[in-house]
């Protein structure tokens, strides 16, 4: 085949090398699954089943692309953060994009069944509780779904955490409208359009009145995953006791490598944006082991502040590494 006299065709493939030393990250979005949440009787305004799908497909991909090492998701979203040197594909986009889609796609499919079970699981606590399950629904032919992908670098550490904050604040201001929206309906007794009618102008403290005083609804009690929405990354010993200040300490002296977090009034210091030395065979290694030893958690933190950062240094500020220090244990899965 080599030389063939059809051989030139491949000069015009056209490949897009993502800049090097930035951040990559591959954002997959379900493609209308406004009907088809419809079509399979997602309970609304969340869907506990279909948000859990989607973290399941989400740590796998995290679990099958080491080079991964952050993802964020909300809805029919999920963004997937890069190591900032990494070398995947040589930094093709197509390659990197199509990837990360298919395979975030294919695990949705095959682990459909194990979230939409022939026997529906009990209701949801939040404001659904009065519709009930959705019926069980497999997955059929005219209603496949499907993501698209696309991917953004980010130059600097701040310029990522803002792009993250961005989605995170999306979830926030989506969430609280789409509860008082659905709360409206279902026990307010209102029509979707009079509902609509009945926000038009609201802010969030306005929502959150309404839902109080009409329904009883502590918005805050709502659960994480439909405020915050869903982290997932591999987690270290070093950030076992989440809310202990010395657990902070600790894992900035397993870390003595790594420098201060990254942002200061929303600038980041200039040795972070320098690209690390290339790592040797052996550290390729030992790391490749630590990460597949690494349990990839799924969490809904807060991931504007700093705090949740700070804890996992590993996760940005060392380019998605793993704890350099020995004495820093994995947590077995
Ligand atoms: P596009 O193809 O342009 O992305 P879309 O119909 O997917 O169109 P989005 O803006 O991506 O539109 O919104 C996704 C929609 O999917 C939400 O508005 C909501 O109706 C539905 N949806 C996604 N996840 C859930 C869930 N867990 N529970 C209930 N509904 C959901
Ligand atoms: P990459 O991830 O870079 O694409 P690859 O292993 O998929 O690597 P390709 O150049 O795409 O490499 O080649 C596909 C390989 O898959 C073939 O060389 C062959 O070994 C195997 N293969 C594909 N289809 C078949 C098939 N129908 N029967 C047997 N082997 C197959
Ligand atoms: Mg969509
Ligand atoms: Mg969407």
């Amino acid at each position: 085949m080599a030389n063939s006299k059809y051989e030139y065709v491949r000069l015009f493939e056209q490949d897009q090398t993502l800049l090097p030393n930035t951040w990559i990250v591959v954002r997959v979005d379900g493609r209308g699954f406004h009907k088809l949440s419809n079509h399979y009787e997602f309970a609304k305004p969340n869907d506990r089943r279909a948000l859990d799908l989607m973290n399941a497909a989400a740590s796998h991909v995290v679990r099958s692309i080491a080079d991964v090492c952050f993802a964020y998701g909300v809805s029919d979203e999920y963004s997937f953060v890069f190591e900032r040197n990494t070398q995947m594909f040589e930094r093709r986009r197509d390659k990197l994009v199509s990837t990360v889609v298919s395979t975030f796609t294919a695990a949705y499919v095959l682990l459909w069944p194990q979230h939409f079970p022939s026997t529906p699981p009990s209701p949801p606590t939040s404001v659904n509780a009065d519709a009930g399950p959705a019926p069980a629904s497999h997955l059929d032919a005219s209603h496949l779904p499907t993501f698209d992908g696309r991917a953004v670098v980010y130059p600097t550490t701040a310029n990522l955490r803002d792009y993250l904050s961005w989605r995170q604040v999306d979830c926030h201001i989506n969430n609280l409208y789409n509860t008082t929206f659905w709360t409206l309906v279902l026990r307010g007794g209102l029509s979707q359009t009079g509902a609509e009618e009945h926000l038009k102008g609201t802010v969030s403290s306005d929502k959150n009145e309404m839902l109080f005083s009409r329904f009883g609804i502590n918005y805050n009690n709502e659960p994480d995953m439909y405020r915050k929405g869903s982290c997932v990354f591999r987690e270290y010993e070093t950030t076992a006791h989440d809310d202990d200040d010395k657990e902070r300490s600790n894992a900035a002296a397993a870390a003595p490598l790594m420098s201060q977090p990254a942002r200061d009034d929303n600038e980041e210091t200039r040795s972070s944006d320098v690209p690390e030395p290339p790592l040797s065979k052996t550290q390729q290694e030992k790391q490749r082991k630590a990460k597949a030893k690494a349990q990839v958690v799924v969490r809904h933190l807060d991931i504007i502040k700093d705090d949740f950062w700070n804890r996992r240094p590993w996760i940005l500020l060392s380019g998605g590494r793993p704890p350099p220090n020995k004495s820093v244990s994995v947590i077995q899965s």
